[in-house]
């Protein structure tokens, strides 16, 4: 089913615990994602989903699989924990896709291993769905992360706040491979155990590095700039992630672990969703600064192998972590000049933007919406955007300064209005919509489940059928709280 190729098992023995994925009592299938098994040239017979579930949730372990548990460390919300590692989630291999990339396949929530510490090994139900949406929403939205294969139910109870049913998730990542990953072996002091690492991340991501001058340099460098990418991008969807800790930061520059993550509904920079986030930490507009604190933190692992002089290994770090702002900066306007329909650049552009996410503030406005309806005020219907806005008036004030700045552009009216509906989606998963989800798929309905990942599979189309989608929640369907997936 799957052709193997395990190149992480091939590392040394401390990189990882070998581990088999524990039996599950009456696995079934919730979802297989056809696309994505064709574009990893996994050949699945769909007709017995029966075998597909028994695969999925471990209990049929696949040909060429060398099923095994990564050694990682980390940040959790700022205190280093020496030892994490995959806890609950099982390597079962890689394969090589159609495009050449190497990608992982892990299934998450497997069963116990030497990483578990008092955990049990499992995923529950809840967490499971909203990984599969938020991630299959997030490649639709064009943003690099990690994808969902499939998601099976167990048939097995799992013991969280509440009694909830058991699934597996099965995940894909370019690698699975952490920031906390090269901490786990800076922690003992292990520096042939981070080169070994380097070398084999710059081997799988970043292979133009092999000939750079100081490639552990220039392999900071690269990480620094993905991320300072990537996180732009949340921002321009208004995404929180909710769990930034170092453990949850991938090398590769995908957007990984899917806990207490949310979408903005209305705009405020310091929203936070998680429940265990209590001062704010990982609140949306904290996290380019989380993200250049977890550079920082992968920086400090990678000086031995920088530079034998450690002073000169230091200044190199430090000029990394100077640029990951400069880089951040630049893809933010980039990102945001792009969601106002500029497509060229003047002085006071980004104080353009920060006017309308200051309004967008102080009224509450939905941020999907409001750049979404400022497509249609393109065109001269300013209803959509407007109606956002409880008190029109600065949003009113706002727009006659965007529409000087529109006079200074070469593009005309209609094809501005494309350029910002191609940037500015409809349709997020809202979190409203993915608990509506999960509720309805604890009492053994997954159609909602069916229906949203539906609707979120072209998220800038204003589609006939889909159009409940699209707006924010009423105050008694408002979900203001997350939970970590467990
Ligand atoms: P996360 O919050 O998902 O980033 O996970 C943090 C750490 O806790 C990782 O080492 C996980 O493998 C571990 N972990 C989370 N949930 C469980 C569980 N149910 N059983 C065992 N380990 C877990
Ligand atoms: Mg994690
Ligand atoms: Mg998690």
């Amino acid at each position: 089913m799957f052709h193997f190729d395990n190149s992480y098992a091939r590392l040394p023995d401390r990189f990882y615990a070998s581990v088999y994925p524990e039996p599950v009592e009456g696995p079934k299938l919730i979802v297989f994602n056809e696309a994505l098994a064709k574009e990893l040239g996994v050949e699945a017979d769909l007709s017995d989903p029966d075998r597909l579930a028994a695969t999925f949730s471990g209990n049929v372990v696949p040909q060429g699989a060398m099923p095994l548990a990564m050694a990682y460390a980390g940040h959790q919300f700022g205190s280093f924990v020496p030892q994490l590692g995959d806890g609950r989630a099982i390597l079962l291999g890689e394969v090589v896709d159609q495009g050449g990339i190497r990608r992982d396949i892990q299934l998450k929530g497997a069963g116990p291993t030497p990483f578990s510490r008092r955990g049990d090994g499992r995923a529950a139900l809840g967490p499971v769905l909203r990984e599969y949406i938020v991630s299959e929403a997030m490649a639709a939205l064009g943003i690099p992360a990690t994808r969902a294969l499939a998601a099976v139910t167990t048939g097995e109870q799992v013991y969280r706040e509440t009694v909830e049913q058991g699934a597996v998730f099965v995940r894909v990542a370019a690698s699975h491979v952490r920031v906390g990953t090269f901490q786990f072996f800076a922690a003992r002091g292990d520096t042939d155990g981070i080169r070994e690492l380097a070398d084999y991340v710059i081997d799988r991501h970043y292979p133009e590095l092999k000939t750079a001058e100081n490639p552990y340099a220039a392999l900071l460098q690269s990480v620094a700039f993905r991320q300072a990418d990537l996180i732009a991008r949340w921002l321009g969807v208004g995404f929180v992630h909710g769990v930034m800790n170092t453990d949850n930061m991938t090398i590769s520059g995908e957007t990984i672990d899917f806990g207490p993550c949310a979408f903005l509904d209305e705009y405020h920079q310091m929203k936070v969703f998680s429940s265990i986030d209590h001062g704010g930490r990982y609140a949306y507009r904290n996290q380019p600064g989380i993200g250049q604190w977890n550079i920082a933190r992968l920086a400090e692992c990678l000086l031995p192998v920088i530079d034998q002089d450690q002073d000169r290994a230091v200044d190199a770090a430090n000029e990394v972590l100077g640029e990951f702002g400069e880089r951040f900066q630049a893809e933010w306007i980039r990102v945001f000049r792009a969601k106002i329909g500029l497509s060229s650049e003047a002085d006071g552009d980004g104080e353009l933007v920060q006017q309308l996410l200051s309004a967008m503030q102080d009224q509450e406005a939905d941020f999907t919406l409001v750049f979404r309806g400022l497509a249609d005020a393109a065109e001269g219907l300013d209803e959509r955007f407007l109606s956002q806005f409880a008190d029109p008036s600065k949003a009113v004030e706002w727009l006659g300064l965007w529409r000087d700045r529109l006079a200074l552009e070469p593009q005309d009216d209609a094809r501005r209005a494309g350029a910002m509906r191609a940037v500015n989606p409809a349709i997020i998963p809202r979190n409203h919509r993915i608990q509506e989800a999960i509720s309805a798929a604890n009492y053994g309905d997954f159609s909602f489940f069916a229906r949203l990942l539906a609707a979120l599979e072209k998220p800038y189309e204003e589609r006939p059928g889909f159009a409940d989608y699209m707006t924010p929640p009423t105050a008694e369907e408002r979900v203001t709280r997350t939970f970590c997936g467990t």
